[in-house]
């Protein structure tokens, strides 16, 4: 059985993230750590390509399973047909190289590596946390073409001091990238640097990358800081002193 209750989130936040209008075209991506649902079934899975080249050497998910979204295919589609736009790869032992092992041999996400380094560092430090979560979240984007919010500690002033539950539930805040280049190394290391630190980064003028227990999760940190984002972009700015 493919379907696990896992991938079946991924599909439900799939759809939202459309619906909130974060995931234009094949905007966003997701990579969640199936490894503890995979049963025999899918173990048994004979590989569907020859084995694909990481770029890293990833010791501490080797032999593990993740779903992935695949690169060029929409949310709102893979919300409808979670393993037609999507792909459980399996990393090799030696943890430099992955596998596709269903449905198809589609390609998956072009930020694998970066989603995969990611879940690497999780594995040993918060290993509850199984979901990494990218998407394009229109007010907190929006905040980050102001330079004066344009720090980690700018603005989380600034959403924190929006509604009581940012602060709540996003005791860590949101970390500041300034931009990089989609896909670039210094993306991806500015991101893991980060990661030490706090749940979601905002990459400037780009989108923000979340982590979570699971994929819902995720999109919930992202919703907690974009509706703070969302009440400060409703706020004229000459009757608020930040
Ligand atoms: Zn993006």
């Amino acid at each position: 059985m493919l379907f696990t209750d896992t991938i079946n989130q991924c599909a439900e936040v799939a759809g939202m993230l459309w619906q909130c209008g974060w995931a234009e075209r094949n905007g966003g991506n997701l990579v969640v750590n199936i490894t503890n649902e995979v049963d025999d079934n899918i173990r048994r899975l004979p590989p569907l390509t020859a084995p694909l080249t990481i770029g890293a050497k990833l010791e501490a998910i080797a032999g593990q399973y993740f779903y992935c979204k695949a690169t060029g295919c929409r949310m709102r589609d893979l919300a409808r047909k979670p393993m037609d736009n999507g792909v459980i790869i399996r990393i090799q032992p030696s943890g430099e190289e992955y596998e596709i092992v269903a449905c198809k041999a589609l390609q998956p996400t072009s930020e694998l590596p970066s989603h995969l380094a990611i879940h690497n560092y999780l594995a040993t430090a918060a290993p509850e946390k199984k979901a990494s979560l990218h998407t394009h979240p229109t007010e907190l984007v929006a905040l980050s073409h102001v330079g004066e919010l344009c720090s980690t500690e700018r603005m989380n002033e600034t959403l924190w001091a929006m509604i009581p539950e940012t602060r709540l539930f996003c005791q860590k805040g949101l970390g500041f990238l300034p931009y990089a280049e989609p896909g670039s190394q210094e993306l991806a290391d500015g991101t893991l640097e980060l990661l030490h630190r706090h749940d979601a980064i905002l990459w400037e003028k780009h989108g923000v990358i979340a982590v979570g227990n699971d994929v819902m999760d995720a999109f919930d940190t992202v919703d907690i800081l974009n509706k703070a984002a969302q009440i400060r972009c409703a706020i004229p700015s000459f009757n608020i002193k930040l």
